[in-house]
């Protein structure tokens, strides 16, 4: 889902859209000005369809703008910064460089996404009412009440609690407001994710057996999408949550086997690498202070030929550095 192109900022959020947008805007319009139209309002020039399916099309991209520009900014002010927000094949994504600190900082950024999905849904039904109302063209209620409606289904779909929806981190920003636990919480969303992800796809090849082949297909699409997407928030909260407060002196090999600076690397592999189960060495100077490390990789990448003029000082040197060249070691 990478940028392919950029719109520009709003609000100093980078905007850019990946090329698969161009499949689903294609697939709206054409659907609306081909079929849903032209069914539900017969008998008008084929310019108006086209021309009602494009308006369509694009004030749907821009209500699902809306909504991502809200997790943004709503992000923002919560102290996570955004990277940037991409329109791609199964709506937008607004990439936030951290996490939310808080239970409630991650509620108010996942709900008001929907929220205000919810509020240009009504804004839009209640439009085409009132172009109804004082008698506009019946097409251009019909594209007002189509934006009321897939605002709806976009804002009550996104409300499903199960991650990487918009319902799935609100479910992970409640679980772990109860428990204090915020990698639980983010288990128990991603497990509620593959399950959701699991019953489209079965939902939607149920739906491909019986006929309705390419909407089956598109539904069980979006479950594998969603089932993947859950499995990797799962696999990247147990590796935070495991590590979480874990210093690198819980980590590290105490006490680790020094090599002197001076020490020629053909005796480093004698005397150190078979002698040691280690991958890496510190390198140590005369007084025993710490200068360097040395790895296994950086002594393959080196010529036979070299090894026994070259010392733990750098490789094609022959003398030790910071240490007045000890050459006790060289030609052993
Ligand atoms: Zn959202």
């Amino acid at each position: 889902m990478s940028e392919t192109f950029r719109l520009g900022h709003i609000f100093g959020v980078r905007v850019g859209v990946n090329w698969s947008v161009v499949v689903i805007f294609a697939l709206i319009t054409v659907g609306l000005a081909a079929g849903r139209f032209p069914l539900l309002y017969p008998d008008l020039a084929a310019g108006a369809y086209v021309a009602a399916g494009l308006v369509a099309g694009v004030v749907f991209f821009a209500s699902l703008l809306a909504h991502e520009m809200a997790h943004a900014v709503v992000a923002k002010r919560n102290g996570v910064p955004v990277e940037a927000i991409t329109l791609w094949l199964f709506g937008g994504v607004a990439k936030l460089e951290g996490e939310p600190t808080t239970p409630g900082a991650d509620f108010r950024v996942a709900a008001v996404g929907p929220a205000v999905s919810l509020v240009l849904a009504l804004v839009f039904a209640l439009l085409g009412l009132l172009l109804d109302a004082v008698g506009a063209p019946e097409l251009i209620v019909g594209v007002a009440l189509w934006l009321g409606l897939i605002n709806a289904v976009l804002a009550v779909f996104n409300l499903v609690p199960a991650a990487p929806l918009d319902g799935g981190r609100i479910l992970r920003s409640l679980v772990w407001w109860r428990t204090g636990d915020r990698t639980r919480a983010a288990i128990t969303a991603a497990h509620a994710g593959r399950v959701f992800g699991w019953f489209l796809i079965a939902v939607g090849v149920g739906i491909a057996v019986l006929g309705a082949g390419i909407g089956g297909l598109w539904l069980a699409f979006i479950g594998w999408f969603i089932t993947m997407a859950a499995r990797g928030e799962e696999d990247y909260a147990r590796m935070s949550g495991t590590l979480a407060g874990v210093t690198v002196g819980e980590v590290m090999s105490p006490d680790p086997v020094t090599v002197p600076s001076g020490t020629t690397v053909d005796h480093f592999i004698d005397e150190y690498v078979f002698a040691h189960n280690f991958s890496t060495f510190p390198v140590v100077g005369e007084s025993g202070n710490p200068v360097g490390v040395i790895a296994l990789r950086d002594v393959k990448a080196m010529p036979p030929a070299q090894r026994a003029q070259t010392t733990g000082g750098g490789p094609g040197r022959s003398t030790a550095v910071g240490d007045g060249g000890d050459h006790r070691a060289v030609g052993r």
